[in-house]
Formats: C-alpha cells, sequence, structure tokens
C-alpha cells in the first residue's frame, strides 16, 4: 500500500507501521498523533495501547509544513544517513533508527518523548547536569573523525559529495547571513529597537563585511560534517543524557558553525533569565559555567583528539593543532554572534526571548543579545577561552543596565 511516496496523515500512518515494521502485532491497537512543531516535516507519534512501545515516524513533504513552498525531500536521505552516522560516532547520542524508507521519505525512529527538548527545560530553568561534558563529546566525537585530518582524504571527498545539501544550506544562507542585516518586512523585533537595529545591523558596513567573510567560509569551508542547525531545540534532555536530533540541515562546513550555534542558544537562556530578574540564582551560576565549560572543553578534547588520531604525516606538531583549533575557535565566536542575531531579527525566533511577555524587558532582552552578538562577530580572532565570552557579555549587560528596565 505504502510502496510509492504519499503524504500520510494519522490514520495512514498506523496502517504504514503495520505494513513497514513488525514492531506491533496485526491486531494491537494503535494510536496515531502529528507532533511536529517545527515549520518543516511531518512528525507521527505512534503508541500502543497493549504494549509500551512506541515509535517516532518523520516524514519530508515536498512542500514546507508551515508556507507550503516546495523544499527539497534529499533532505530526509541527508537526515537518515546523518544520523546513522552521528549515532555510531557518538555511541548512541541521537535516536535509533529503525528504519529509512527512500520511497515514502521517511525516517522511523525510537521515540524520545520521555527526554524533554532543552529549550523548554532552559525556560523552566532547569539544570541539565554535565551537559557541556556531553555537548562537547557529542560535538568533538561527531565532526572530526569526519575531517580530513582523521579520515582519509579520498573516503571524505566521498563523504562531502554525499551530504551536498544545496537547498537547506541555502535557508541558512538566507536566513543567517543575510535577512537579518536588510531592512525586510520578514524581520520583526520590539519598536523600541527600530533605530537600533537600523544603525547596529542594518547601516553598519563593518559588520556586513565581517558576515560576508562567515558567509563565504560557510559555503566554502568542507572542514566536517555538521549538523548544521544544532540549537537547543534540536536536543533532547533527561537528567544527564542528551540525545540530538533533526540533522537535516547537515553538510561539510566549517565545525565552528556548530559550536556557535550551542554557545548562542545558551546565551539566550542567560538573558532570559537576567531581564526577568533572576540573575543570582542557581540557574545563573549554572548556565554561565556551561557557556564557559562548553568551550573549555571543547577546546582540551579536540587537541587530545588530534594528537591520538590525526593519520595526517605533514607537519602534524602542536603548532599544527593549535594553529587549525584557533581557526575554528574563531568561526564558533562569529557563528555564535551570526546565531543571537538572526534569532533576535530574523524570521525564526526562539521561545526563551519571545515569551518575556513584557516589551520593554523584551526590547532589553533584544538588545543585550545584539550588543553580544556584535562583539563576538567583530572580535571574533580575539575570542578563545570560555572567560572571554563571559566578560563579553558581562560587559554589555553593564552597559544595559543603566538604560533599561532591568536592574
Ligand atoms: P523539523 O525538522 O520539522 O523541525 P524536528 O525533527 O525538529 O522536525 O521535530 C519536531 C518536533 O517533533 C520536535 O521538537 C519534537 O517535539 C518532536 N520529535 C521529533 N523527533 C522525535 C523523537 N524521535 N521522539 C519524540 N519526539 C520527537
Ligand atoms: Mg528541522
Amino acid at each position: 500500500m505504502f510502496s510509492k511516496y504519499r503524504k500520510l496523515n494519522e490514520e495512514d500512518s498506523i496502517k504504514y507501521i503495520k505494513e513497514k515494521m513488525d514492531v506491533f502485532g496485526k491486531d494491537e491497537r494503535l494510536i496515531s498523533r502529528e507532533i511536529g512543531d517545527g515549520n518543516i516535516n511531518y512528525i507521527f507519534q505512534i503508541n500502543s495501547q497493549d504494549s509500551n512501545f512506541s515509535v517516532v515516524i518523520k516524514q519530508a513533504d515536498k512542500k514546507l509544513r508551515s508556507s507550503g513552498r516546495d523544499l527539497d525531500t534529499d533532505r530526509i536521505r541527508i537526515e537518515a544517513e546523518a544520523l546513522n552516522i552521528e549515532g555510531e560516532l557518538s555511541k548512541g547520542m541521537v535516536p535509533k533508527i529503525y528504519l529509512y524508507d527512500r520511497e515514502m521519505r521517511c525516517i522511523i525512529m525510537e521515540d524520545l518523548s520521555k527526554y524533554q527538548i532543552m529549550r523548554k527545560a532552559l525556560v523552566e530553568r532547569k539544570i541539565i547536569k554535565n551537559f557541556s561534558e556531553n555537548i562537547s563529546d557529542f560535538l568533538l566525537n561527531t565532526m572530526l573523525p569526519t575531517t580530513d585530518l582523521v579520515n582519509t582524504p579520498m573516503e571524505k571527498k566521498k563523504m562531502v559529495k554525499k551530504f551536498i545539501n544545496p537547498e537547506l544550506c541555502d535557508i541558512s544562507e538566507r536566513l543567517v547571513f543575510t535577512d537579518p542585516y536588510r531592512d525586510i518586512e520578514e524581520n520583526t523585533f520590539q519598536k523600541m529597537n527600530k533605530n537600533f537595529v537600523e544603525g547596529k545591523l542594518y547601516k553598519d558596513e563593518k559588520l556586513h563585511l565581517e558576515v560576508a567573510k562567515l558567509k563565504i567560509q560557510f559555503m566554502t569551508n568542507a572542514q566536517a560534517l555538521i549538523h548544521g542547525d544544532l540549537h537547543t531545540g534540536s536536543i533532547f534532555v533527561k537528567d544527564d543524557k542528551i540525545k540530538i536530533i533533526d540533522s537535516e540541515f547537515a553538510f561539510y562546513g566549517p565545525m565552528g558553525y556548530d559550536v556557535g550555534n550551542i554557545v548562542a542558544n545558551l546565551f539566550f537562556a542567560e538573558i532570559r533569565n537576567l531581564v526577568l530578574n533572576e540573575k543570582s540564582n542557581q540557574f545563573d551560576k549554572w548556565i554561565t559555567e556551561t557557556i564557559k565549560n562548553t568551550v573549555d572543553l571543547f577546546k582540551i578534547k579536540f587537541i587530545n583528539y588530534l594528537e591520538n588520531n590525526t593519520k595526517e604525516k605533514i607537519a602534524i606538531t602542536n603548532k599544527f593543532f593549535d594553529w587549525y583549533l584557533d581557526e575554528v575557535l574563531g568561526y564558533t565566536a562569529g557563528a555564535a554572534g551570526l546565531e543571537m542575531i538572526r534569532r533576535i531579527v530574523g524570521e525564526a525566533k526562539v521561545e526563551d526571548i519571545e515569551s518575556i511577555k513584557d516589551s520593554e524587558l523584551k526590547g532589553n532582552a533584544e538588545r543585550i543579545g545584539i550588543k553580544i552578538a556584535k562583539e563576538l562577530i567583530m572580535n571574533r580572532n580575539k575570542i578563545k577561552t570560555g572567560k572571554n565570552y563571559l566578560d563579553i557579555a558581562d560587559e554589555m549587560i553593564m552597559e544595559e543596565l543603566n538604560d533599561g528596565k532591568i536592574r
């Protein structure tokens, strides 16, 4: 029945799963719910009423869930292949894949609904134990083995080919690297920040130059297989465990892009907590330490991993590793800044900031975020440690303290 593509609905998804897999008995009573909250794909959660087992089906339709615009369905192949690689390299930090169905453009995978989306946990000010340890492991273990230093250069080039992802890269190139810097209708923010955004983002040519450099590197530096959309909405958490989902943006790009995305999204949780005037609580302490430790652990593990695993034979000295890491760190700071700006003014917002009800406080949050972001982009080649990030944030927060409603 499902040998040719058709778009699933809840009812069909039950017939589909029974046809494709034998994890549920023929007469088992199943319930399907479409639970997608993104704007791209459809997610069906299938629960058995007769056993505890459940699965999730992700289907990529050729039309976007939100706007109905066309989007290449090759993204579901990329997601399935990336999840397989990430799962193997990270030893299980992604959902188990039960089946990838090319015809139906579906991935049938482990149901993670016992986990919570990290962004929601952060909005609830939950402390996620060992997060910096775990995410730095994920980043290192999934990215470094795919680089030219660790994979054989020939195999690596074949992999680059597999992960050419034009349409999804185009989305990032537009939403992250272009639109937030132009005065266009799609950009939205608090009215009080109109002049601020114009001056700081639309008219700053020095900033545009640096954004253009970062954009070209994004487009041309096939450094490693990266996730490409690694924000806190793509991370499930439970106690001290994390699972990474939604790898459809994966391609060979600069490693710092993923690391910077993590840092930026941690900053959103910090800024939210700060403007809601709960600065001196445990959560603030944890989130700032987590920002710092994520960068510092990434650095230590990065060098360590390369010292033990590099296959490249020329110039393999610590000086070379330091040079290589330095470039990644610079891109990390730049990407963190880009992500913060695009989430504050651009089309795809984040709940951390969106859920601040008071418009003056939200305006404060926007300005703090944009100020930190610009520092990160403009000074990225000097930002080398976790402490550097915290110092910049402290300075920008101080600047804002006098002007706004925050205390
Ligand atoms: P999209 O690519 O459309 O953004 P995501 O992969 O981000 O889709 O998934 C959207 C939502 O569906 C997630 O935020 C999560 O709530 C839910 N979801 C996705 N995958 C799973 C899973 N394996 N288990 C449980 N829920 C999931
Ligand atoms: Mg997605």
